[in-house]
């Protein structure tokens, strides 16, 4: 056999199988890119209790960290971090300790997908290291707890300058930010001037829109046609990412990716949803659409156009599977998550 060249040789990413429903759809996924001929050799890790299950006594094993620190690129399935035990939540360790500070989810309508409105097309950025999630809570007294909301001007700043230029190079037109700066005086308005100054000082060019965040959500169930890019701090965005979801047909069609300066991890919106784990009914669809957007990264930033055209072939296959109506359940179909795998690699 001839050697291979630089060009032939696959990418390594890591792929985190994760819990609950995480195995089956990161199986079918995988299928699915083995089809399609993605150039991606996996490595595989563990993370969540399935890591705690292999014995290691942690849910996010260093050996997991520092693999897609070398491999700068994975594919996560939902993970459960076990409540009440002492664990810090396996997503936040993981955006932390990655410095993945920025998650992206793009929130489409799909043709063959029929919800109340078409035309959605937004991309919500959400701050991914700060906020609420910063874990510092407090038993003061007996009575009284306190949660700290942490903002720094420099991840806000950070984060706005990121959705500008997002916002540039995807050819969009308008960010909004929502916020809740009335009360939250200080916190939120760290991040709304932020938001402003990236607006002013380096994009002037893209329209600059900010929102209270209630009011932004009302205007989300009434028209969302009228949103772009949307750019959240990070409680704002997990809350307002299921939002979308609703919207354009719930928790199995929304993508997501978490994007730091040095890795970037791919994984869906939606949990481990251990109600229906391990029936072969959940939809692998939105991790699908994370390992597109994974090829995607891949592709633009190796310059990589074997992985630029196995996304663009496996976006076309899950669309024409959906307009012939082979859906899973979530979407009204009765395909298993095997079946709709299997769908989608006859239309490749
Ligand atoms: P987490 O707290 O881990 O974010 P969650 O409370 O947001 O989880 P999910 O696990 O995301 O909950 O799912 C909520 C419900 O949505 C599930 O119980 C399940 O019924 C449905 N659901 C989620 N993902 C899928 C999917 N891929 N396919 C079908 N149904 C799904």
């Amino acid at each position: 056999m001839d050697e291979m060249t630089t060009d032939d040789r696959p990418h390594k990413a890591v792929l985190i199988p994760g819990d609950g429903i995480g195995p089956e759809v990161t199986k079918a996924v995988v299928r699915v890119l083995d089809a399609a001929a993605a150039p991606i050799v996996w490595s595989e890790k563990q993370a969540g209790l399935a890591a705690l299950d292999a014995g290691g006594g942690e849910v996010l094993p260093d050996d997991t960290v520092e693999a897609v620190e070398r491999a700068g690129v994975a594919l996560k399935g939902p993970c459960t971090t076990p409540v009440g035990k002492g664990f810090q939540s396996v997503n936040v360790q993981l955006r932390k300790r990655l410095n993945m500070y920025a998650a992206v989810r793009p929130v489409r309508s799909l043709e063959g997908v029929p919800t109340r409105f078409r035309d959605v097309d937004i991309v919500i950025i959400r701050e991914n290291t700060e906020g609420l999630y910063s874990g510092a809570e407090n038993r003061v007294t007996d009575d009284v707890v306190i949660s700290m909301k942490v903002a720094t001007d420099s991840a806000c700043k950070r984060i706005s300058r990121w959705a500008f230029r997002y916002a540039t190079q995807r050819a969009r037109r308008k960010v909004t930010v929502f916020h809740k700066a009335n009360i939250m005086k200080m916190s939120d308005g760290l991040f709304l001037d932020a938001a402003a100054l990236a607006h002013e000082r380096d994009y002037p060019n893209i329209e600059f829109q900010q929102m209270i965040i209630d009011a932004g959500c009302m205007k989300l169930v009434q028209d969302p046609t009228q949103f772009d890019v949307l750019l959240l701090e990070n409680l704002y965005g997990d809350v307002v990412s299921d939002l979308c979801a609703g919207l354009v047909g719930g928790l199995g069609v929304v993508p997501g990716a978490n994007i730091g300066d040095n890795c970037a991890v791919f994984e869906a919106v939606h949990g481990s949803a251990p109600d229906i784990a391990g029936k072969n009914v959940a939809n692998p669809l939105a991790l699908l659409m994370s390992a597109v957007m994974m090829l995607n990264y891949i592709g633009s930033e190796r310059s990589d156009p074997r992985a630029t055209d196995s996304a663009r072939r496996i976006k076309v296959a899950y669309d024409l599977a959906l307009k012939d109506d082979q859906k899973t359940g979530d979407l009204g179909g009765s395909l298993s998550t095997d079946a709709f795998a299997e769908a989608v690699i006859e239309r490749l």
